[in-house]
């Protein structure tokens, strides 16, 4: 009887991919083309604390208050036209996909890491209204799910919405988010190792202005999750 409903439920209800909105088999993401086309990062070409391919990595102009960065996916076809799909749509099946990727990405990147908690990158309560979610939220409850760790949703408090980050340069994105975000002062994060989510990486600015928040309450370290991350001719870093 079950089986029956769930024949008729996929066949109302057909799983599709996530990028491109396909019909796919059960228990998949990807169609065999965006599958295909996915551009995954190899940690090993990236530097271990921006998380860039090693040829762009900045450390050296400028030193990140984050340990460590790492995402599963390059900003780039058809993983942001996924990420896009669930900013502006909401998609359960869409979130999974990234929270799991970016789960093994954790368990992978930062191996020998113990995580003390999980928070995430907020943003103004006008956004969240708007949208009627933040995405970087969700993806956190997943994430703090699959890891087993606990999730602390209020730490971060975005106080305004500053000028949209896109329209600015490396250097204009970093005095654009300074004083941006603050924390909350209830917590005490004393020796702590904290797991940061956020959606998507640009430059690092915004999680660099979040990673130094969290330092100020006492956290010991801060490693970043994105599920996607910008970076130039990308393709020669691919294997
Ligand atoms: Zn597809
Ligand atoms: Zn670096």
């Amino acid at each position: 009887m079950k089986r029956l409903f769930n024949v008729i439920l996929s066949a109302l209800f057909p799983n599709t991919c996530v990028a491109c909105g396909e019909i796919i088999p059960e228990n998949e993401f990807l169609c065999e083309y965006c599958a295909e086309m996915a551009e995954t990062v190899d940690f090993t070409k990236c530097c271990t604390r921006c998380g860039m391919p090693k040829k762009q990595c900045r450390c050296s102009k400028r030193v990140f208050h984050f340990n460590g960065c790492a995402a599963p996916f390059y900003n780039d076809g058809v993983m942001q036209k996924a990420m896009y799909r669930f900013k502006f749509g909401k998609k359960e099946y869409i979130k999974k996909f990234f929270a799991e990727r970016m789960a093994l990405t954790v368990k992978t990147a930062y191996s020998d890491i113990n995580f003390d908690i999980v928070t995430f990158v907020p943003t103004t309560f006008k956004r969240k209204s708007k949208r009627g979610f933040n995405q970087s939220e969700l993806l956190a409850n997943e994430i703090s799910k699959i890891l087993k760790l606990p999730l602390l949703s209020n730490l971060l408090r975005c106080k305004k919405s500053a000028k949209i980050q896109h329209t600015l340069n490396f250097d204009e994105r970093f005095k654009n988010v300074k004083g941006r975000y603050e924390c909350n002062r209830n917590y005490k994060l004393n020796g702590k190792t904290v797991l940061l989510v956020d959606d998507i990486k640009t430059t690092g600015a915004t999680l660099d202005e979040c990673a130094k928040q969290l330092l100020l309450l006492g956290a010991d370290r801060v490693y970043c999750v994105t599920g996607l991350m910008t970076a130039k001719n990308k393709k020669k870093e691919k294997k």
